[in-house]
């Protein structure tokens, strides 16, 4: 029996037909077994966030409660239609909440929007939205249950980035879901909360933004670990067809490819680079199990081809990534006298993870003369006076700050000498100078800053050399 753990974007939830195309979707898949999870409705947990922080200050949020109602109201009154006494059973739960949220935000109020505080208030928009797709597909047949992923999920306290707890998930798994799911004659859909766990003492903690996918991943995780079926995977239905090789912002002359095809530490390093469309730490989830993961297009259940399948299958014949971060802060600590003086590096570090000032890039030439680091475009100044600030620094060595931006190039292809050489031709060919260079052995990324200007340019030259 194969198992489908398929996870629903804010755009998949929108209205009737979006609605009636999730009921589509069952149908297609309906010799799986199936473990659904909803993200919030489009911009709620931005919505949530912003109230959040206006309670703090003191900012009247009546308007912004009205307008959660209301979005939540008007999504029920379209799919359940005329059916009057449905569309009240969900209006009645969604009430009971919106009253538990409003009390939070009287806490907040009187307390601060503590991290605590932020993951239990964003926590809502999940609620509402898994309470709303169960209840659909109730009335529309189906067995159904809806489980808030705060009795599935155990987490760390890392609120607002929590990391799944193995061990005791597995327990939950266990006792909730595996009983249904290893019983082969069983119809039942699972509905989950996607984004939100709980920390061992209760509280509720959430997985990142954008963290839905990860439940997904997480779900797959543990069942696998669980259940007795092993054929499981993961869909995460999206607004586009899959994994683009660029943002097609930047592509003037054609659509930037479909990548059809990736392994997970391709798609590891594209998840990390931004790609928006997959949560980073989802892959860490269904990489041991080897559980393959599919991007597909809500609006195309049955497409044959166009699709991104991540598993431990790759080709090596395409580049499957060309990232870019528009503005970053790159710095360079230069010293002629200290080469050669073991721990210069561990003290730069130290510095910036004593300040939890995040270091990206790092490129240092091999007589030591220079170390060139990047890290986040707000931090630049404060990392830049700290290594000024700094004893050991202040002497010897000279500190620079450049706003520049990031070209990275993913994929197996760029292990391969004759496409290094490719790309720096590309680049040269068209006037794109590259200040720094940075790829660690065996690794699938080739990161080189360049001007910010070049960025758009930089893009386009590459997807033309390698498409
Ligand atoms: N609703 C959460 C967010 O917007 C999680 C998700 O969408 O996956 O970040
Ligand atoms: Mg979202």
């Amino acid at each position: 029996m194969a198992i489908v753990i398929m996870k629903f974007g804010g755009s998949c939830l929108q209205d009737a037909d979006s609605f009636k195309n999730i009921l589509n979707i069952t149908e297609i898949y309906k010799e799986h077994k199936k473990v659904y999870v909803a993200s919030a409705f489009k911009g709620i947990t931005d919505l949530l966030l912003d109230m959040g922080k206006k309670a703090e200050k003191g900012i009247d949020i009546d308007k912004n409660i009205a307008f959660i109602e209301k979005k939540n109201y008007d999504i029920i009154n379209e799919i359940f239609g005329d059916n009057e006494e449905n569309a009240n059973v969900a209006k009645e739960y969604i009430d009971k909440k919106i009253s538990e949220l409003e009390d939070a935000l009287i806490d907040v109020n009187e307390f601060g929007f503590e991290p605590y505080y932020q993951d239990y208030v964003l926590s809502f928009g999940e609620i509402f939205s898994t309470y709303i797709l169960h209840l659909y597909l109730k009335i529309n047949g189906y067995n159904i249950v809806f489980i808030p992923a705060t009795e599935l999920i155990i987490t760390d306290d890392n609120f607002g980035n929590a990391f799944p707890l193995y061990k005791y998930t597995q327990n939950r798994i266990r006792k909730k879901m595996v009983p249904l799911l290893d019983n082969p004659d069983d119809i039942t859909i699972f509905c989950i909360t996607g984004f939100i766990g709980r920390n061992k003492i209760g509280y509720i903690t959430t997985l990142g933004r954008g963290g839905s996918d990860y439940t997904a991943t997480i779900l797959a995780h543990v069942i696998y670990e669980t259940c007795k079926f092993k054929e499981i995977k993961v869909i995460l239905w999206k607004n586009v067809d899959g994994l683009l090789v660029s943002d097609p912002k930047y592509i003037n002359n054609s659509e930037p490819q479909l990548v059809k095809i990736l392994d997970y530490n391709e798609a590891k390093e594209l998840a990390f680079f931004g790609a928006k469309i997959l949560h980073p730490k989802c892959l860490e989830a269904i990489e041991p199990y080897k559980i393959p993961l599919e991007i597909r297009n809500f609006n195309k259940p049955l497409e044959k081809s166009q699709f991104t399948i991540i598993s431990e299958k790759t080709d090596k014949s395409n580049i499957k990534g060309i990232s870019t971060v528009e503005e970053v802060a790159m710095i360079t600590v230069s010293s002629g006298s200290m080469v050669e003086v073991p721990g210069v590096l561990a003290k730069i570090f130290n510095i910036m993870g004593d300040n939890k000032i995040n270091v990206s890039l790092v490129a240092q030439s091999s007589s030591e003369i220079n170390t060139t680091f990047i890290v986040d475009v707000n931090d630049g100044k404060k990392a830049t006076n700290l290594i000024k600030e700094n004893e050991f620094f202040k002497n010897f060595f000279e500190i620079k700050i450049e706003y520049v931006g990031i070209l990275a190039v993913i994929g197996l292809q760029v292990l391969d000498i004759k496409i290094k050489a490719r790309i720096f031709n590309a680049l040269s060919s068209n006037d794109i100078n590259v200040k720094s260079i940075s790829q660690s052995s065996e690794g699938l990324n080739i990161s080189l800053v360049i001007n910010k200007e070049d960025i758009e340019k930089a893009v386009n030259t590459l997807h033309e050399e390698f498409h």
